[in-house]
């Protein structure tokens, strides 16, 4: 690990006069960070501690707000999060796959404002004896796309990087409907949370919207009418402790057996969590069958293109979805 400054951060405003300098990052829980650093994948001038925060501005706060909605803070952990009564009363889905991601010990240290950030989990990012990695050296090439690339991207890849998000919050977040309040030296922006991953593009080292200097300081959740009628389905390797090979954030409104709202999103299929609109839009005003289900999740697959090793994650997702839609609706 390179050497690195630290400081802690004692309010809001000291932060981002030390998170606006050159090779500045914020740490919250660091249970990313703090491996990239290890493995010399990333190596910040200088740490921004931001835990100080959770009191003097409220950040770890989890509020109601007045139009029924909640405020998650940043530096909330991922485990009050999840066990939080406002959550699991209005936002089950929330919390299903909260606690679908890592592990206790971390899910108790992770913030949700780092949950948002995580670095995907690709092997050849993480691993410096491969050269060939966009994400980590810009212009150097993508190991994975001629390498092995079962966990990779079907949708919204390219030629540079086919890395996937490795959130398991972000999904269902996106399901939600969330909103992503940021702060930077210039004010604040609220960015919704499709606008707030970024596709790989030929900037595959941006994972995110977010400026130079700027930092997360809370997520919106809206209203929701799908807390009774909820499902976070993850499909891994292993029981515990393992990132999606797709997993599906999936939700209906329903009326006499009728879809009268869908949320729909997915995850480990591409470089943000997948949400698709039109297909929420085709389960409105029908009943969860099988004809509704299978156009809905076409369309959420519409254009994926799979690589040497993950071809099964189509039928993979497909097969999800149908099974998170039909849990979630109760007539599975
Ligand atoms: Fe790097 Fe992306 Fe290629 Fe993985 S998929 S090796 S993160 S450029």
């Amino acid at each position: 690990m390179n050497d690195f400054d630290y400081h802690g951060a004692t309010g809001l405003a000291d932060a981002l006069q030390h998170g606006a300098q050159n090779g500045s990052a914020y740490i919250g829980g660091g249970t990313n960070l703090i491996d990239l650093m290890k493995a010399g994948v990333v190596s910040p001038a200088r740490l921004i501690d931001l835990n100080r925060l959770g009191r003097t501005d409220g950040l770890a706060d989890i509020v109601a707000l007045a139009d029924g909605g909640v405020r998650i803070g940043a530096l909330a952990r991922n485990s009050d999060i999840a066990n939080h009564a406002l959550i699991r009363q209005r936002y089950p889905l929330l919390s299903q796959a909260l606690l679908a991601g890592a592990s206790g010990q971390l899910r108790n240290q992770a913030t949700a404002g780092g949950n948002l950030l995580q670095r995907t989990r690709c092997y050849y990012f993480y691993d410096t004896g491969f050269e060939a990695c966009n994400k980590r050296a810009p212009g150097s090439g993508c190991a994975a796309r001629e390498g092995f690339n079962r966990i990779h991207a079907i949708l919204g890849a390219s030629d540079a990087c086919v890395a996937t998000n490795p959130s398991d919050m972000s999904v269902a977040l996106a399901a939600l409907r969330a909103t992503v309040r940021v702060r930077g030296l210039q004010g604040e922006r609220v960015i919704a949370f499709g606008d707030f991953h970024r596709l790989p593009g030929d900037t595959p080292y941006l994972d995110s919207n977010l400026g130079q200097g700027e930092m997360i300081t809370a997520i919106d959740l809206p209203p929701s009418p799908f807390a009774a009628n909820c499902r976070y389905l993850k499909v891994r390797d292993r029981a515990s402790y393992a990132f999606a090979l797709v997993s599906v954030a999936a939700a209906v409104a329903l009326r006499d057996g009728v879809v009268g709202d869908a949320a729909l999103a997915l995850g480990g299929v591409a470089h943000k969590p997948w949400r698709v609109p039109a297909a929420e839009q085709a389960l409105i005003g029908r009943r969860l069958d099988d004809g509704a289900i299978q156009a809905a999740a076409g369309l959420a697959l519409a254009g994926a293109l799979p690589l040497k090793h993950n071809a099964f994650k189509i039928e993979l997702a497909r097969r999800a979805m149908a099974r998170a839609l039909k849990t979630a609706g109760g007539v599975a």
